[in-house]
């Protein structure tokens, strides 16, 4: 059953489209020499371009242009050969231009798809409208002084990717789906880092509300919302006020709105503009851009491998399940941990390892893969001594726990402990004549056929033996003495 609100009048369809502004990976910004790296001084990285002096001229970065572009390539999109960029014109204190420099009708990336999964195991197209660059805006500090606002133009001019999408996603779910898609490819391809925290990908949410088969009504959109949890609770909320708005009788208007995450709700912020009234026209100062078919070919064909392909490849080559794989694969550093620890190994045994116990201590400790005290390498080492019969599954698990404290490997580990599995005959008959010995009773039952006592025997000999006999001579060894 596809996602609906539920009114007085029925169900009700949810429809969004979602602008992902996505800041782009580069040294310098988009048309000057200035650092675009966060967390400077304020006011540290600001070029005569970047503070909008008279005369000034922009020159277009060609990293920027690249990122763009192989953002487009990893999205499956429409590559345009020219573009152009065009100035917005509006008022903010932190844009001392007075216009942003943005691409209007030329974008340089065109129409392109990501596809999602979905929780009930479906994939999804949603389609891409068009990837355009442009410049970010400075940042008004209003917690600086009582009653000043200062202004820091260090992300003046820091060049963006506009990213849109179609409206095509239908629930809070897919909206999820879609910016964790996005900010996967986006991560693979080195383009942009995908930190919703530090605001380098933040999203803009078109909502509005329609009974089945109807054509769109107005939306309404919630601007900058920063983080993917936010963006489902505000399509929620938006939606369920459009529906209430309609059917009381009243009607949707066009308008900004923001979401306040405290309380759940979308509140207005001003009245939706129109495009003419930021009367845009080409820059100037600024050439079309055009690009060349055997540039354009070239950074194709240096395009890393990226999410789908690699989730793909590793469900044949791994025969892993498509969910095990999504789950690997999600994260460039986390699909390839798991490369290391399963090269030459069990392929399953290493994922269910790698999204079992490892994912768990991360949890735990709060610590994210890059800096994980276990390194892939000692955990493939953990797994060749199962494989190898060093130690059994049982222990594996208190070594893991004893790498996760110390950081030690596990070979290590094993020696300083003692943890060695015991497969000396002599000693597992010893352990198990004695069970034996101290439970008559129990042998007794068993023999009369109460074989889940089986069991039994076989966890008192481990415990016996400090878990480290090898169950499969305990088992064999015990079927023999009871028998
Ligand atoms: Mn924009």
């Amino acid at each position: 059953m596809a996602y609906a609100i539920e009114g007085t009048t029925g169900p009700w369809e949810v429809v969004v489209g979602l602008e992902v502004h996505a800041q782009v990976i580069s040294q310098s910004k988009l048309f000057s020499g200035s650092s675009a790296a966060f967390g400077a001084e304020p006011n540290t990285q600001v070029s005569f371009v970047d503070a909008g002096f008279p005369g000034m001229l922009p020159v277009i970065n060609r990293e920027c242009v690249t990122q763009a572009v192989r953002t487009g390539l990893g999205l499956n999109a429409v590559i345009h050969k020219v573009s152009r960029f065009d100035r917005k014109n509006y008022f903010y204190a932190d844009m001392p231009q007075g216009y942003q420099i943005s691409q209007y009708q030329h974008p340089v990336v065109g129409t392109g798809v990501i596809e999602v999964e979905l929780s009930d195991g479906s994939v999804k197209p949603i389609g891409v409208t068009r990837l355009h660059l442009e410049q970010d805006a400075g940042k008004s500090l209003h917690d600086q002084h009582p009653t000043k606002t200062f202004i820091d133009l260090n992300r003046s001019g820091v060049a963006l990717m506009e990213i849109v999408s179609e409206p095509d996603i239908r629930s809070p779910e897919e909206a999820g789906a879609y910016l964790r898609k996005l900010r996967s490819i986006l991560r693979y391809l080195g383009t942009c880092d995908g930190n919703m925290e530090e605001g380098s990908m933040r999203a803009d949410v078109n909502v509005s509300v329609r009974k089945a088969g109807e054509e769109y009504r107005t939306r309404c959109e919630v601007k900058n919302v920063n983080s993917i949890r936010f963006v489902m609770q505000a399509v929620e909320a938006e939606a369920a006020r459009q529906v209430e708005v309609w059917e009381s009788g009243g009607v949707v208007k066009q308008e900004t709105r923001l979401f306040d995450s405290n309380r759940g709700i979308t509140r207005p912020m001003r009245s939706k503009e129109d495009a003419h009234d930021y009367r845009y026209f080409p820059d100037p100062d600024l050439l079309p851009l055009v690009l060349e078919d055997d540039w354009i070919a070239a950074l194709k064909a240096s395009l890393p491998e990226l999410p789908d392909a690699k989730q793909a490849r590793f469900r044949s080559e791994y025969g892993l399940t498509p969910y095990d794989a999504a789950v690997l694969v999600a994260e460039k550093a986390t699909a390839d941990f798991y490369e290391t620890v399963a090269k030459g190994r069990d392929a399953k045994i290493a994922a269910n390892w790698v999204t079992g116990d490892f994912f768990a201590a991360l949890n735990r400790a709060g610590t994210t893969i890059e800096t994980s005290p276990v390194s892939a390498a000692n955990l493939g080492a953990l797994l060749d001594l199962m494989a190898d019969n060093t130690i059994n599954g049982r222990i594996a698990k208190d070594v893991f726990e004893a790498m996760v404290e110390t950081g030690k490997d596990p070979g290590t580990i094993v020696e300083e402990k003692g943890l060695k599995q015991v497969t000396d005959t002599g000693a597992i008959d010893a352990a198990v004549d004695a069970i034996i010995a101290a439970n008559p009773d129990k042998v007794a039952e068993y023999r009369s056929g109460k074989d889940k006592l089986f069991g039994f025997f076989v966890g008192q000999t481990m415990k016996a033996m400090a878990g480290k006999g090898n169950p499969a001579l305990i088992n064999e060894t015990l079927k023999r003495r009871l028998g």
